[in-house]
This record gives structure tokens, C-alpha cells and sequence, in this order.
């Protein structure tokens, strides 16, 4: 199962409109993504939606030439593979997504710790147009 079915309706919206959107503990100042409805350090209820800058830095990526269905249907093969990453937001949560403009021909130079800012790809599902989150070079 896809770890974006922990992902909200709010935040699909959010996307849509180019924020990058999760939740913030107002008693201990914990930030997290996706949003949740309880504190995972403090246990709070007391939580507020948090909107992210959008920036962060790499953390890990790996580029992927065999995709499940979805990333097939979409067009991506052993001839267009794709980057996925694990981003490092600047407010601190981590978050994995799509790495655009990286050079997939030599994946080797895509350099850990680099700037990201994140953007989004348009994909349409089922007839529907769907924003989903990506990051590319600052
Ligand atoms: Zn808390």
C-alpha cells in the first residue's frame, strides 16, 4: 500500500493549489507530514494545519526503471526511469516524493544534501487531473 493513502483529502487540495500543507502541535511545537490528529511526541490534541515553504534538502534518492503499475501507466520504463527521493524539509519533517530535473543518465551526480523546492506534476487518473507532490533543484 502507498504511504500517500495516510495523505488527506485537505492535503490533495492543498497540493492542487501548490501548498504544502501538514500539522503542527501547539503544545510542543512538533511539526509533521502528513497532518495528524494527535501529537506523535506529546500526544496533544491541541493541533493547528502548518504550511510548509516548500524547501528542503536531499536526504536519499534511488532512480527506479522497473515501476509499479501506476508509474507504468504514466509512461516510465527501464528507457524512462524516474527519481524518487527522500526529502528533508526545512521545517524539519521528511517526506518522500518525485525528483525532477536530476540527471537520471548518470544518477551518480545527483548530489546528497542538495537544495530542493518542491513543485508538483499534473497527471491524469481514471479522467481525472491530479496534482502530485515533486521536488526539484532549488
Ligand atoms: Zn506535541
Amino acid at each position: 500500500m502507498s504511504e500517500f493513502a495516510l495523505f488527506n483529502k485537505e492535503f490533495f487540495r492543498a497540493l492542487q493549489a501548490g501548498e504544502l500543507i501538514g500539522s503542527k502541535c501547539l503544545d510542543c511545537d512538533e511539526v509533521s507530514i502528513p497532518q495528524r490528529e494527535i501529537c506523535p511526541v506529546c500526544h496533544s490534541h491541541e493541533i493547528e494545519i502548518e504550511n510548509f515553504s516548500g524547501k528542503g534538502e536531499l536526504v536519499a534518492y534511488t532512480v527506479i526503471s522497473v515501476p509499479p503499475v501506476k508509474m507504468a501507466e504514466a509512461g516510465y520504463d527501464s528507457k524512462n526511469p524516474y527519481c524518487v527521493g527522500i526529502v528533508e524539509l526545512v521545517e524539519g519533517p521528511r517526506i518522500s516524493a518525485q525528483i525532477l530535473d536530476v540527471d537520471l543518465a548518470h544518477p551518480e551526480l545527483i548530489e546528497i544534501g542538495m537544495d530542493l523546492q518542491m513543485t508538483t506534476i499534473q497527471r491524469e487518473e481514471g479522467g481525472l487531473q491530479k496534482s502530485y507532490l515533486a521536488f526539484k533543484p532549488a
